[in-house]
This record gives C-alpha cells, sequence and structure tokens, in this order.
C-alpha cells in the first residue's frame, strides 16, 4: 500500500551534514538490554517498517522483524545482526530523512549492533577496548612490535638453525602466540555462548541440514544481494562489488588459515622445518591467502572511504576501518617478510608482522572481528526459524 513506482532520487548529497538520529555518544548510556535509548529509536523505527513492508525481500530483516512484533531487546539484538548493512533500504525508503519518520534503517541497526556487541564483551570491563578500538588496537599493535624488537635484540641469535629462528626459536614464538590466542577463544566462546542464550528462539534444534544452510548464508552472503540487484556501496547505484570483496576476504583468511595447518603437519607429522621453498604448499597458500587479504581490505577501505556516512555512524565507520587496516598490516607485512626472509632487515620484518599478528590475535573478541560469531548465529536462527 505504500509502494512507489521507482527509486527516489538521492536523498543525500556527498558531504551533506545529516542530523544525527543519535549521537556516538550514546554508546556510553546503559546497553539496550536495560533500556537504551537506542533500543526505543530502534524500535519506533522498525515498527513503521513490520507496517510498511516495502523492503521485504531486500534482506532477511524484515520478515524476521515482522515475525516479533514484540521487538524485545532479544529480538533488536538478533536483527541487529541479521543486518547485513547493505543500505538498501535506506535509499529506497519514502520516509527516509528529510521525511519527518526519520526512518534509517542501518544507521539504527548499526547502532544496535555496537550496544549489543558491547554488552556480550567478556570480561565486561574491556568493554572500553571495544568502544576504542583504534586506540586499543594502536597501542596493542605497537606494544607487541616492541616487545619482539627487544626480545630480539636481547637474545643471542642461533648461528645452528636456518631462517626466522636463528633470531627467535621455534617454542617462544609459538608461546607469544598460543597465550593471547587462548584467552581471545575463551573470551570469545563465553560472548558467543552468552548471545546464543540471549537470542535463541524457545525449543530451538540445531541440525547439520540448519547448519549447512547457515554456511551457505555465510559464504555466499546471502543478504548482500540485495534480492539480486546488488547493494547500495556507495550511494543510491547498486553493486555488487562489497560482498565480492567480502568473499576474498574470507577466501584470503581461509587459505592462509590452510597455509599454517600445512606448515604444522610438515613440521609434526613429516619433520620437515621452515623456511619452505617457494614453491612449497605452505608458502603458495599463505602467499595466495595474503594478496587476497591485502588486495580485499584494500577495496573495503576504498569503498568505505568514498562511501555515504548516513547509513552508518562515525564510530563504527571507525572501527571497521581499524580492522581492516589491521589485517592489510597482517597480509603486507607477511609478504614483505617472504620477500626479505633472506635479507639483512628479516628480523625487523619478523618483528612487524608477528607484532602485528599478536595484536590480531588479541583483539579478535575486542574489535569488529569479533561481529563474525554473532552474525552466524543470527544466521543460523534465521534458518531455524523459516
Ligand atoms: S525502510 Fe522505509 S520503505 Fe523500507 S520497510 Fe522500513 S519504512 Fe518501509
Ligand atoms: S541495510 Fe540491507 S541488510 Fe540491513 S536491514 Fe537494510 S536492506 Fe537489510
Amino acid at each position: 500500500m505504500f509502494k512507489v513506482k521507482s527509486p527516489p532520487p538521492p536523498l543525500f548529497q556527498r558531504g551533506e551534514k545529516e542530523k544525527p538520529l543519535f549521537t556516538d555518544k550514546e554508546h556510553e548510556k546503559p546497553p539496550f538490554e536495560k533500556g537504551g535509548l537506542g533500543g526505543f529509536e530502534a524500535r519506533r523505527v522498525l515498527n513503521i517498517c513490520n507496517v510498511c513492508g516495502y523492503c521485504n525481500g531486500f534482506c532477511d530483516v524484515f520478515d524476521a522483524a515482522q515475525r516479533r512484533p514484540a521487538l524485545t531487546a532479544a529480538d533488536l539484538a538478533h536483527l541487529a545482526h541479521l543486518c547485513h548493512g547493505c543500505r538498501n533500504c535506506l535509499y529506497s525508503c519514502q520516509y527516509a530523512p528529510p521525511h519527518e519518520f526519520a526512518i534509517n534503517v542501518p544507521r539504527t541497526l548499526t547502532q544496535m549492533r555496537q550496544h549489543s556487541d558491547a554488552a556480550h564483551i567478556w570480561p565486561p570491563a574491556f568493554a572500553g577496548a571495544f568502544r576504542h578500538s583504534a586506540m586499543t588496537t594502536l597501542l596493542l599493535t605497537s606494544g607487541a612490535t616492541a616487545l619482539l624488537l627487544g626480545l630480539i635484540w636481547l637474545l643471542e641469535p642461533n648461528p645452528n638453525v636456518r631462517g626466522f629462528y636463528r633470531v627467535l626459536s621455534l617454542p617462544l614464538m609459538v608461546w607469544l602466540a598460543v597465550i593471547p590466542l587462548s584467552w581471545s577463544a575463551l573470551a570469545l566462546a563465553i560472548g558467543w555462548r552468552r548471545y546464543w542464550r540471549f537470542t535463541r528462539p524457545n525449543a530451538a534444534l540445531v541440525t547439520w541440514r540448519i547448519l549447512w544452510l547457515a554456511l551457505q548464508d555465510v559464504v555466499l552472503m546471502r543478504n548482500l544481494r540485495g534480492g539480486g540487484h546488488g547493494c547500495n556501496d556507495i550511494d543510491e547505484r547498486f553493486s555488487h562489488l562489497r560482498r565480492r570483496l567480502h568473499q576474498g576476504l574470507l577466501a584470503g583468511l581461509g587459505l592462509s588459515f590452510a597455509a599454517t595447518l600445512t606448515a604444522m603437519f610438515y613440521h609434526h607429522a613429516l619433520g620437515w622445518n621452515a623456511p619452505y621453498s617457494i614453491a612449497s604448499i605452505p608458502v603458495l597458500l599463505g602467499t595466495s591467502g595474503g594478496i587476497a587479504i591485502a588486495f580485499a581490505t584494500t577495496g573495503l577501505l576504498a569503498l568505505q572511504w568514498r562511501g555515504d556516512l548516513t547509513p552508518t555512524t562515525r564510530s563504527a565507520r571507525t572501527a571497521n576501518s581499524t580492522v581492516l587496516l589491521l589485517l592489510w598490516a597482517v597480509a603486507t607485512s607477511g609478504l614483505a617478510l617472504l620477500i626479505g626472509r633472506e635479507s639483512a632487515a628479516m628480523a625487523l620484518l619478523l618483528a612487524l608482522h608477528l607484532g602485528v599478528v599478536i595484536a590480531l590475535f588479541a583483539l579478535l573478541p575486542y574489535s569488529k572481528l569479533v561481529h563474525a560469531g554473532y552474525r552466524i548465529i543470527a544466521l543460523v536462527i534465521e534458518r531455524i526459524e523459516r
């Protein structure tokens, strides 16, 4: 009944100042589970969407919202993580600003995600590190790199071994990675479990088929297709670029993980020690993964830099950029280390690469990366309910 025949003209000019629906400062207010302002605004917006129904079909959010007329705090958290931020529903909305209803679903749900992610951080005292992820990332990366440079400077090189192990022994490198990774695995498991218990439907039955369908949604990024014609990556024009770059990033991370597993198999099962030749499987997998990550993060940063700020918030954009820059630094420092592993700069390159890798491991629960688990849970719940 509210449908329009053609998309409206552009709502916002690049650089135009829009009065924020609520300011980034509101993230300091109580978590929305306890009735913060964000929950009130999200209910107002989604109640209008539930009556309107024009955007059903863009993604799973609107159908899921119509199955949840009460819009409880758990419903809002689920809908926020189901939203992939494709922006279609902003540029198609006849009630978007400057209309007096001021409907801005992507921005509202972005704020909900930020509230929800901060509320599920474990331990809760670390929520500040998540809210200020750019500063946390900068401090951790420089601290870890300085620690590694100090260790390399203090420890005597071992002339009896080759490659990286000459300046840092394998057990030391393993411990430096395992300690932050174990802590992060514990923090992620607790946070994701609390989120699952908070948002799961009553009598949820997770079968292998449900997991398989949810996995397809993750890999194919069905909610970033805009129902088929793509997303509003930068402005009101449609494109599939953002989805493809995300899939490239996912593939790059998968290849890098496969490289690590292969190297572990070589070392522990076959007794073949690193460094491996350029044509070996771990190096080929790691190099292709690193190139894919570097390419995808550069593309996503460029899209974000060119994109309209209206559908998101400054703090969300900063958190996104921080994670993309960190992943870019991991990939490019790894590639630089591969190129320079026989050179005099090897020790410096090793400290830089290990420093950003350790920071990445430590930041998994306290950066935008944490959303991956919440989104997978949201997609599993969606598959259970459909
Ligand atoms: S975003 Fe706008 S057009 Fe879309 S369902 Fe909500 S109110 Fe309707
Ligand atoms: S921004 Fe995209 S994914 Fe999010 S609610 Fe709107 S249409 Fe759905």
